[in-house]
């Protein structure tokens, strides 16, 4: 039988190249697309070897061309972390929209079942605790992250759009904080950072006061929700995330007794419109998708620092690109 054929975009990032391994476990041949703009080949590096992946160095705000048949379409590619963001907030806007807009294209052109990645930051500084699907958000439009939420804000407008008007076969995962293996050391997100500051020896910054909360979710089990959700018939966005809530002074705490340093906490002003507080309620994913997290975040957090604890000491002292 000939096998599926699925392309994946931001697959040399950190949540596109596990995807990018689950889909080959699956069976699928999988064409990998990045334009390495915040990504690393050493992600799929493993991957190069297989007759069943191909990957393609393109950057998908320009027109996206894929020779021979699609079914599946993975929307992963946008800068991530705020500090990536920040830093190429153009680039940002760009990928969200006019990228998505390509992508739509495509699925429609190719009759492919396609899958946005959105996020818990369309919900901005959240007003509504946890946060239901059901909640429009409290984003400010011009603020330094309106370019990432904004962008996933229109990027779920067009998809629903595409789906209505065109009868394209849409999903929308809005994903809460991940985390896991690959993640870059120094992309400035909490736990890489967090790791990061422990093994050279640094304190470990809090923003703010640190009551402000995250609910973290290992890597594994939101692979495993965005194939269900993929798998599934549900057009409107669903929340998949660890409901799992933690203020990031604790949390800070805990990495301090995981890597067993005596470093110290040290205080930094809170980014402008961080939000405050943030957990998912994922009562549809179990409905619709009959999927929660798994893993524990003692768990996950000892596979995650086991992973940066191995890497090459250069990575730790790496500048940003
Ligand atoms: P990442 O930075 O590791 O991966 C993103 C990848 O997209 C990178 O490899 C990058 O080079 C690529 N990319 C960016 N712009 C591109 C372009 N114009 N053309 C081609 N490739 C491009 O980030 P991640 O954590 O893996 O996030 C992946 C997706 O999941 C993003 O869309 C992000 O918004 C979404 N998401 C992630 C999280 C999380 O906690 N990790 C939470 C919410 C949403
Ligand atoms: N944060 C922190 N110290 C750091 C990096 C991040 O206190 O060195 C805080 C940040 O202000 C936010 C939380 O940790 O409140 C999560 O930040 P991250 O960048 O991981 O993701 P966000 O959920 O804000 O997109």
């Amino acid at each position: 039988m000939e096998k599926k054929r699925i392309l994946i975009t931001g697959a040399a990032g950190f949540l596109g190249s596990h995807l990018c391994d689950r889909f080959l476990a699956e069976g699928m041949y999988v064409i990998g697309m990045d334009n390495l703009i915040t990504g690393d080949l050493k992600n799929i590096e493993h991957l190069r070897s297989s007759e069943y992946f191909e990957f393609i160095h393109h950057d998908i705000t320009k027109y996206v061309d894929i020779s021979g048949t699609l079914d599946f379409i993975l929307h992963f590619a946008s800068p991530a972390s705020p500090i990536d963001y920040l830093k190429i907030p153009i680039q940002t806007l760009k990928v969200g929209a006019l990228g998505t807009h390509n992508l739509l294209g495509l699925a429609k052109d190719k009759e492919a079942r396609i899958l946005v990645a959105s996020t818990s930051e369309v919900y901005g500084d959240p007003l509504v605790h946890p946060q239901t699907e059901e909640y429009y958000g409290n984003v400010s439009p011009v603020g330094p992250r309106g370019v990432y939420d904004e962008a996933k804000r229109f990027m779920e407008s067009i998809t629903m759009a595409y789906h209505r008007f065109h009868g394209v076969d849409t999903r929308i995962a809005r994903i809460f904080n991940t985390y896991g293996p690959r993640m870059r050391l120094n992309d400035g997100r909490v736990i890489p950072a967090f790791i990061g500051q422990a093994l050279r020896g640094e304190d470990l910054t809090v923003f703010g006061d640190g009551s402000q909360t995250r609910s973290f979710c290992f890597v594994n089990d939101q692979i495993e929700g965005i194939y269900k959700l993929l798998m599934s018939t549900y057009h409107e966005p669903v929340n998949i995330g660890n409901p799992t809530e933690i203020s990031i002074k604790d949390f800070a705490e805990e990495i301090i007794k995981l890597t067993g340093t005596d470093q110290k906490i040290v205080y930094k002003p809170l980014p402008t419109d961080d939000p405050l507080q943030r957990r998912p309620d994922i009562t549809k994913a179990r409905e619709v998708l009959e999927w929660e997290p798994k893993t524990s975040r003692t768990e996950g957090m000892k596979i995650t620092y086991d992973y940066f604890k191995n890497l090459p000491e250069a990575e730790l002292y790496k500048k940003e690109h």
